[in-house]
């Protein structure tokens, strides 16, 4: 099993729980980094174990302080073979932590980054979903919607052949409409990740979520879907290797 978007460098001990999600079975971890910094430490953790690869990014929250320095050195860490999308990038307009125009700017840029390197990009959109739309009319490379949580986007995710991934917050009671959702997402385009250390799944609810957790996700997939819960596991890696151009 892989889990396609975790926070590794947020754990205190992101080593133990690469540890813990190989004794569950998840034996691939990509992990997102959110600025320079954390990139470059997400980079390291990947280098130290084989299954773990690094989505390098931006996040919407600190777009206000990014500079053109900090997307030149994004760029030179993208490059590396273990570097294998961009983001998150997107546009957050609920939590609004940096100014709108910097938010747009980030997004923007980080698109541009993964045309000219050819990576995928992975979107955090939320209260936006429109103007996350918008954004992303012209761009022709490959999107993954992380920790889908917008229904209303879906419609146009299908047609445009997005990655659609679901994190815990499916699994939860009240999220019937993500659980229809993922019954709706074609076979070959869904995902499934912890987004850790957040959102932990439902028998899990309340604790510090991590990668080993997506085996809770992927079995409330399998159960809206009605597929075997091996079955989409087996479908989920092959997605994501092709996604993200994993060996
Ligand atoms: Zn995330």
């Amino acid at each position: 099993m892989i889990d396609t978007h975790a926070h590794l460098t947020a754990l205190d001990d992101p080593d133990d729980a690469v540890a813990r999600a190989a004794d569950a079975g998840v034996t691939r971890i990509l992990t997102v980094g959110t600025d320079v910094d954390d990139c470059r430490r997400s980079l390291e953790l990947a280098e130290r174990h084989d299954g773990v690869f690094a989505i390098l990014g931006i996040h919407p929250h600190v777009a206000g302080t990014a500079t053109t320095e900090d997307l030149a050195a994004l760029r030179d860490l993208l490059a590396c073979p273990k570097a294998v999308a961009a983001g998150e990038t997107g546009l957050d307009w609920y939590r609004d932590y940096a100014p709108r125009d910097d938010q747009r700017r980030i997004f923007d840029a980080q698109l541009e980054l993964a045309m000219e390197l050819e990576k995928p990009v992975v979107i955090h959109t939320r209260a936006a979903d429109d103007d996350t739309l918008a954004a992303l009319a012209a761009h022709t490379g490959t999107i993954v919607l992380h920790c889908f949580s917008s229904p209303h986007m879906l419609p146009t995710a299908l047609e445009r052949d997005w990655y659609v991934s679901f994190a815990g917050n499916a699994t939860f009671p009240k999220a019937v409409d993500l659980r229809l959702a993922a019954t709706q997402v074609p076979a070959e385009r869904i995902l499934a990740e912890t987004d850790s250390p957040y959102l932990a799944p439902q028998p899990v609810r309340g604790l510090r979520n991590e990668p080993a957790n997506v085996v809770h996700t992927l079995a409330a997939l399998a159960q809206a879907r009605g597929e075997e819960p091996t079955e989409l596991e087996r479908r989920i890696e092959r997605n994501a290797v092709e996604c993200f151009s994993l060996p």
